[in-house]
């Protein structure tokens, strides 16, 4: 069976992001970027599943700027075995992305697509949704366990009050929460053999997808600074001030 694991190339986590100076979105340049964590999760899961014997080939796809290569780069390191380069310089928002994989998913027909539960740039936890809805296929969202068994997938999802199992037939959407795995750190020698694992670079308009933003980004603003605390000299002071000045906010 084969898995296509999307890769979205991000603001590293690290990094403390900047809001521009004029509002229009986050500063990227000359910032370190990364690969998505809950995507190097999928990645992780998806070579797993290949070292099990379950999986056959693991395909990792990007989207976005040439540099979404490197995205591919450290997938390939990690273990993927070839990459899927869409690129174009139009912002692209999940709608798009979605449409994008779908295309993609057409032609590669895997079994399983792995996605991250969310991007940590915009928290859209949108395009896995997306991509089910517009393939039809059935979706195992915020995974903590994935279990391979013949046509079926087993998923244990982290919801709100514990953990809920649903069996899916294949293919399907699984998209990745933080407890599913530990990602590995790519090895230098696999680094080296990623150099040479073939990706194959792709338009949006050879997949025959227009990716336009439907959404219009209004305004980013950073949010508001946190006043300084105040200490208080018994517990009576403290007692009065939250009967006199605490606000619910
Ligand atoms: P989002 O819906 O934007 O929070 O993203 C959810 C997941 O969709 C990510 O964790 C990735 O697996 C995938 N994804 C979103 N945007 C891209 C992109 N530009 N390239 C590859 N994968 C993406």
């Amino acid at each position: 069976m084969k898995l296509l694991v999307p890769v979205k190339r991000v603001v590293d986590y690290n990094v403390k992001v900047r809001v521009r100076a004029d509002g229009s979105g986050v500063e990227t340049a000359g910032v370190k970027m990364s690969m998505n964590p809950f995507d190097e999760i999928a990645v992780e899961e998806a070579v797993r599943l290949k070292e099990k014997g379950i999986a056959t080939e693991v395909v990792a796809v990007s989207l976005g700027v040439a540099a979404c290569g490197e995205t591919i780069r450290t997938a390939l390191a990690m273990g993927a075995d070839r990459g899927i380069l869409v690129e174009t310089d139009a912002e692209l928002q999940p709608l798009a992305v979605a449409k994008l994989l779908r295309a993609i998913a057409e032609r590669e027909q895997p079994g399983l697509i792995i996605l991250g539960k969310q991007a940590i740039d915009d928290d859209m936890n949108a395009t896995g949704q997306m991509l089910a809805a517009l393939l039809g296929w059935p979706q195992g969202t915020f995974a903590s366990k994935v279990e391979i068994a013949g046509e079926t997938v087993a998923v244990t999802r982290e919801i709100d009050g514990g953990l809920e199992t649903v069996s899916l037939s294949l293919p399907a959407i699984v998209t990745t929460d933080l407890r599913l795995n530990e990602p590995r750190y790519a090895s230098l020698p696999n680094i080296m053999k990623a150099r040479k694992k073939p990706i194959e670079t792709l338009t949006p308009a050879a997949l025959g997808v227009d990716p336009s933003p439907r959404l219009a980004l209004v305004k980013v603003v950073e949010p508001a600074k946190r006043q300084a605390g105040k200490k208080v000299g018994s517990v009576a002071e403290l007692v009065a001030k939250l009967k006199t000045e605490a606000k619910v906010i």
